[in-house]
């Protein structure tokens, strides 16, 4: 079974533009993965606008799973058109507190979640729980240190595994521990690396990891490849570049996420 993954977001807490963004892309957080005939969508940041612009008119069936609520990980979900079709079959599956409520109502939005006639069902989801997608897809889940709280992902399928960490700040024994297992061989780990080991004095409780600590965790989690992801949105093209020399010295297959890459697992 073919189980392929596009990057259509990568960068962390707001969508940024401009010609020094342009490789790694200016996009937030949002994967989707081509699994078999089966699509699954990682998170709905300004990247599932993109998506949905790429796929056009046409219903869609997905299924799409929230990492948390903070606004790059919704704010791509009223500008997706399939959506809005009543021949889309798109399944929801998120954590508490739910993002759609306040943000599909007025007065932040003109459309409400009644006008999403393809969104055919919502599933909670709590830390720990195992999702059976159907057609062999399962995926595994851990809580993330993040304020408010987050979900890692594991997604696997046919003997592959992808992980997604975001949004994470280490530092919590029993979290790491629960991360690391979720990790544990993965075909592919993608993690949240927004800052630098030097910035950590003054980021300590925001919620999110370094590049150094995605790279240890790869290690230790004896991970095939590891995407940086969640990218800083001050960092531009020439700085994530260095950051992804320096991080294949500590990690030989790591890079950084590339908003419209592809990658076969
Ligand atoms: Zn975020
Ligand atoms: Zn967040």
């Amino acid at each position: 079974m073919s189980f392929e993954v596009k990057i259509w977001g990568a960068r962390g807490s707001m969508p940024c533009t401009g010609e020094a963004m342009r490789r790694y892309g200016g996009d937030t957080s949002c994967l989707e993965l081509t699994i078999g005939t089966r699509r699954v969508i990682v998170d709905a940041g300004s990247g599932l606008a993109q998506l949905g612009l790429a796929h056009g008119s046409r219903a869609l069936t997905a299924d799409i799973l929230l990492s948390h609520a903070h606004l790059d990980h919704v704010q791509g979900m009223p500008f997706f058109g399939p959506l809005y079709r009543g021949d889309s079959e798109i399944r929801l599956w998120r954590a508490e507190p739910d993002p759609l409520a306040s943000l599909l109502a007025p007065p932040l939005s003109p459309v409400t979640l009644d006008l999403m006639r393809g969104l055919t069902a919502i599933y909670i989801v709590q830390a720990g729980d195992v999702l059976d997608l159907g057609d062999g897809i399962l995926v595994r889940t851990a809580a993330l240190r993040h304020p408010g709280g987050a979900l890692g992902f594991r997604i696997e399928a046919d003997g592959k595994s992808l992980v997604t960490v975001f949004d994470h700040e280490p530092g919590d024994p029993a979290t790491d521990e629960a991360v690391l297992a979720l990790a544990c061989n993965s075909d592919l780990l993608v993690v949240d690396a927004t800052f630098d080991a030097n910035d950590v004095a003054d980021t300590a409780g925001w919620g999110h990891g370094t590049w150094e600590q995605a790279c240890d965790l790869a290690g230790s989690a004896g991970a095939r490849r590891l995407l940086l992801f969640h990218h800083d949105p001050r960092k531009d093209d020439a700085a994530l570049d260095g950051i992804e020399r320096a991080a294949q010295d500590r990690f030989s297959g790591a890079s950084c996420a590339r908003q419209g890459s592809t990658i076969a697992l």
